[in-house]
């Protein structure tokens, strides 16, 4: 059909966006451990579908172009629906209507059968068909209290390109009213179609990239999270306690800090009763009771096996002790799923004063200490300095001996 630089020239642009496709791919890949970069798929899709439909196009006469019509549009509509599935994935965590985009396929695809099969009316079919395609990508697009909303400048820059390109998407529909183009000329050669061809390919290449440096960020913040935490009860790990502990402790508003070790009583029996399972089990509820308990701004980290150290900011001893008794109290009380209902877990602790950077490590170790009176004071105790080293500050009898402490019982 056309001159062999004129055929190469109009595959760039399909060929460049399947490329994007691959890039995404490829991130996907990167992350694929992670089930919320499934996204990246459906994007990668939403590039490679309409890329085969525009290659396709790009070496077709305006007749071939009204035979295959159908075919063509139901690989851009797919497409646009690929996108939207993918933004809605990342944006809401959830799936697009597929309702909503049946309804939106469907019309759009009758007016291009209609208007290929019983009246070939070219533009008013490319009508349709953008449409059809702006209108799927609106179904992911955010409404505008929502493209700001706890996301970062580059979270923000993908909600905005997205956005912005399923606007464009219907302006592309709404232009071949306003272009000055020959109804007769060859669609694939006119000034319309190089120019939404010019648009789509920047805008792609725009989202792909945009989308890439998104992709690059999550990377990184999987590692510094596994890095960081526990992979059992996500809680921070000990290296991360101490460096997240550095700023907080040089807050120069603050003037007392207290420091919590937590260690989880006869937690070898619950193990040993019923099953390495269940210990994993108390640990995660334990690790999601903690910071349940205390606020934001305070670290909870699991130091190691079943033990764990807690740094409340802005705080005296006396509401400290408060505060760790109510811990103390809640997990007593707490009902394990995994373990019978009679049985009852309890920690004892040790809660040390600090008032500067420098004191962390000698606050650590007095916790340690605080932790093992309280310990050998019987258990299910807070200790404090200044505290009798054998007093309880509860009574003791969590589970008597007739249950012979609960964790035994088998
Ligand atoms: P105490 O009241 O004196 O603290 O007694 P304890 O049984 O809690 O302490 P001990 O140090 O004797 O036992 C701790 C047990 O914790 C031994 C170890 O197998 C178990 N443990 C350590 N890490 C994990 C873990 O990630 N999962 C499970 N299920 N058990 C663990
Ligand atoms: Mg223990
Ligand atoms: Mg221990």
């Amino acid at each position: 059909m056309n001159e062999p630089a004129d055929l190469y020239f109009a595959l760039i642009a399909p060929a460049c966006v399947v490329l994007f496709g691959v890039v995404l791919v490829l991130c996907w890949w990167a992350q694929r451990h992670r089930a919320q970069s499934k996204y990246l798929l459906w994007l990668a899709a939403g590039y490679v579908l309409p890329a085969a439909a525009l290659a396709a196009q790009s070496l077709m006469s305006n007749a071939q172009l009204g035979k295959t019509a159908l075919l063509t549009g139901v690989l851009y509509l797919s497409g646009a629906w690929c996108l939207a599935q993918g933004m809605s994935l990342r944006f809401a965590g959830r799936r697009a209507s597929v309702l909503a985009g049946l309804l939106i396929g469907g019309f759009a695809l009758s007016g291009v059968f209609y208007f290929s099969e019983l009246s070939d009316r070219l533009w008013i079919r490319v009508l349709f068909l953008n449409l059809g395609v702006g209108l799927l990508q609106l179904l992911a697009v955010l409404p505008p209290h929502r493209l700001s909303a706890g996301a970062d400048k580059l979270e923000k820059t993908v909600r905005w390109t997205y956005g912005l390109f399923a606007i464009y998407s219907l302006l592309r529909a709404v232009a071949i009213w306003l272009l000055p183009v020959q109804e007769n000329a060859e669609l694939t050669r006119s000034g319309y179609w190089l120019l939404t061809l010019a648009g789509t390919t920047l805008f792609s290449l725009w989202f792909a990239l945009v989308l890439l440096a998104c992709s690059v960020r999550d990377v990184f913040m999987t590692l510094r999270d596994e890095r960081n935490r526990d992979q059992l009860t996500r809680l921070l790990n000990r290296r991360a306690f101490m460096e997240a502990a550095e700023p907080l402790l040089q807050d120069r508003r603050l003037t007392s800090w207290a420091v919590v070790a937590v260690d989880i009583d006869h937690f070898k029996q619950i193990n040993d009763n019923w099953g390495h399972g269940a210990g994993d089990h108390v640990l995660q509820q334990f690790g999601l009771l903690l910071p349940q308990q205390v606020r934001d701004r305070d670290l909870v980290a699991r130091f190691g096996g079943e033990e764990f150290m807690l740094l409340l900011s802005d705080v005296q001893l006396f509401e400290a002790h408060a505060i760790v008794e109510r811990i103390r109290a809640s997990l007593q009380s707490h009902v394990f799923e995994q373990l019978p209902s009679n049985a009852r877990v309890t920690a004892s602790f040790g809660v040390a004063p600090l008032t500067s950077l420098q004191g962390l490590d000698a606050a650590l170790r007095q916790a340690d200490e605080l932790l093992y009176q309280a310990k050998k004071a019987g258990r299910n105790c807070v200790q404090m300095p200044g505290m009798p080293e054998f007093a309880h500050t509860q009574p003791m009898p969590v589970l008597g001996a007739s249950e012979s402490i609960a964790l035994s019982a088998g």
